[in-house]
């Protein structure tokens, strides 16, 4: 693309002054401006439209990011992210312009708490910089108000970039302490597998959150920076700030117990977190967890498609199979079974649950409960009865909270107590008790959990069921919020997905759905692959292609996901089907 000259941009801004809107459409291109390239590569069709989008794209001789920022991806990410909450939050400053509809909006996606790769800020290896947002260009009515576009093309986006995107526009200790800190914590997440643990948590970690709804850290004197147990604490080395000191979490089976609101499900949320990296000064930056921990909960009411639920769930009322169970309206307990067989397809390692968002059910049957309904007349084989068998059998670790439940523990490895926000090692004590209060129940495990896993071969979704096509329109996708995708005329709900952690994964999720289905689904039943290799097509394609795979090519607004949430999304699609499993490849369990 020829790049036109800021005269010419003027110029053409000054001729179509109060035009028809669509006049705007001349813009769509590339402009030298003295800083910046500026790309113009949607213009909105009128000023009550979604903003246009842009890009602009500045030389490492204009941003003169200081090398040592740029040597790897996670320092690079660390400081794009903090450059991309930099524009965003300056542009609150900017007041409003003049003009109709939209006129003037300046907004950038840009990162939460987190610090995921995305396409907001993207900052490459020589220190040049890209920043895509969306800007609504000024109208009077329906009509082009150029005098207005002007100011803000060549004056109030240049001086936002100035203020934001420049190395001059932060203290050099800010930049590398952003680089730095996302530079360890991936280190910290690398190197749990080698220390035998699925999470860490640094003490001093500040884990409670300002709401339900403010991902950002809960301040005041009240709050209870963490310390770990003595028996729980380990040290791991990081390149940048050496060692670091917190609770290690083992693989294997963990609970975490305690009284009520004192502190459990926080620290669990955190767990769930640590899949991902974090700003500085998030409280979160050193708690981190294996990267295929999955949280799984209940889900009542959610679709289900072809799972075999098994090893959990056996013969429903109607004699119903579920080695191969559908349902539109799944309850409580098969929800649950559903998400961890589906966590296991789509290779988690480690399963977070909470029993605020369990079955209780699927989680425990006591012995009373055993007496007065019998085996044969209960399906569920309780999650305290399979917990072991995952990971001695699969290498699957759990981590439980649990205040109401001490059937689980005759089968934890690990017991952690908070207490007043606390973490207290209570392994041995859970051991006693465990040893001199026999729960009495008898183990419901009727057939082993390998066996009932392989009955059924591996999901192969059909092509044709995953159709992103509405009315006319062969693609219609959109995302409301970060809990729900319009995919073609359905919806999918992610509300229960709690590990998306933005619109812009949401939005990535929406295209990798796309992605998925163009590119590695097959029209021929036969031919179609299995979800899981599905799922390395797509991941693969992001890592070596990056995330402009996705939509348009120039999106700002795509965050990426991981595996487990794209297979989410997609088994959360109502109308998804898989292939027949083949003639004699159900096999009837032992
Ligand atoms: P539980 O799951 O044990 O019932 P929660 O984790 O839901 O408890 O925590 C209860 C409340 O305590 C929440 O409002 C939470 O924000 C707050 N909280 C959790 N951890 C801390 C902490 N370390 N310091 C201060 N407040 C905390
Ligand atoms: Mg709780």
């Amino acid at each position: 693309m020829t790049e036109r000259s800021q005269d010419a941009l003027r110029d053409i801004l000054q001729r179509i002054d109060g035009r028809g809107y669509k006049a705007y459409k001349e813009l769509k291109g590339s402009w030298q401006l003295p800083l910046v390239a500026l790309h113009i590569d949607h213009v909105q069709g009128d000023p009550f439209a979604a903003p246009s989008r842009l890009r602009v794209h500045l030389p490492g001789s204009v941003t003169r990011l200081p090398p040592e920022v740029l040597t790897t991806n996670a320092r690079r990410w660390g400081t794009s992210c903090l450059l991309a909450r930099a524009f965003q939050e300056e542009t609150h400053t900017l007041g409003s312009g003049k003009g109709s509809g939209r006129s003037g909006e300046i907004r950038m996606e840009a990162p939460g708490q987190q610090v995921i790769p995305n396409t907001a800020v993207q900052l490459a290896p020589d220190g040049s910089v890209e920043a895509r947002f969306r800007v609504g260009l000024p109208a009077r009515g329906r009509r082009v108000l150029g005098q207005e576009a002007l100011r803000l093309l060549l004056e109030v986006v240049p001086d936002l970039v100035e203020r934001t995107l420049l190395a001059s526009a932060h203290s050099p200790e800010e930049v590398l302490r952003h680089a730095e800190m996302n530079e360890d914590a991936d280190v910290l997440r690398d190197g749990l597998a080698r220390a035998g643990l699925v999470a860490f948590v640094a003490n001093g970690a500040r884990l409670p959150r300002r709401s339900g709804v403010d991902d950002r850290p809960l301040e005041g004197s009240g709050v209870v920076p963490f310390q770990s147990p003595p028996e729980l604490e380990v040290t791991l080395e990081t390149p940048n700030a050496g060692p670091v000191t917190g609770m290690g979490i083992p693989q294997g089976v963990t609970l975490i117990v305690g009284g009520g609101y004192h502190g459990k499900s926080t620290l669990l949320r955190a767990l769930e977190r640590g899949v991902y990296n974090h700003r500085p000064g998030d409280g979160r930056e050193r708690v981190v967890s294996d990267p295929d921990a999955v949280k799984i909960r209940a889900e009542d009411g959610r679709p289900v498609t072809s799972v075999n639920i098994s090893p959990f769930i056996g013969r429903l009322p109607g004699g119903v199979d579920t080695r191969d169970f559908s349902t539109s309206n799944a309850s409580g307990s098969t929800s649950q079974a559903a998400a961890i067989v589906e966590a296991l397809e789509s290779g988690a390692t480690t399963l977070l649950m909470d029993e605020d968002t369990s079955a209780t059910n699927f989680m425990i049957r006591d012995r009373r409960m055993q007496i007065l309904v019998p085996g044969d007349r209960e399906p569920i084989t309780p999650f305290v009865d399979r917990v072991r068998e995952l990971h001695r059998d699969l290498g699957i670790s759990s981590i439980l909270v649990l205040g109401g439940s001490g059937d689980y523990l005759d089968v934890a490895d690990t017991v952690v107590a908070m207490n007043e926000y606390q973490a207290e090692w209570a392994t041995d004590r859970g051991k006693e008790v465990a040893r001199n209060h026999p729960t009495g129940r008898t183990a419901e495990t009727p057939t082993p959990l390998t066996d009932g896993l392989s009955a059924r071969p591996a999901r192969r979704p059909l092509q044709t069921s995953v159709d992103p096509s509405r009315g006319k329109r062969p693609v219609r996708i959109r995302v409301r919020g970060e809990d729900q995708i319009q995919f073609g005329r359905h919806d999918i709900d992610l509300s229960a997905v709690e590990q998306i952690v933005s619109w812009a994964q949401a939005r990535a999720l929406s295209e990798g759905l796309l992605l998925a289905r163009d590119r590695f689904m097959s029209p021929n039943p036969q031919a179609t692959p299995t979800l899981s290799q599905i799922l390395d097509g797509v991941m693969e394609a992001l890592a070596e292609e990056g995330l402009d795979v996705l939509g348009h090519g120039h999106d700002g607004d795509l965050a990426l996901f991981r595996r487990h949430e794209l297979a989410a999304a997609l088994n959360r699609l109502r109308p998804l089907t898989v292939a027949p499993p083949g003639e004699g490849l159900l096999q009837e369990p032992r």
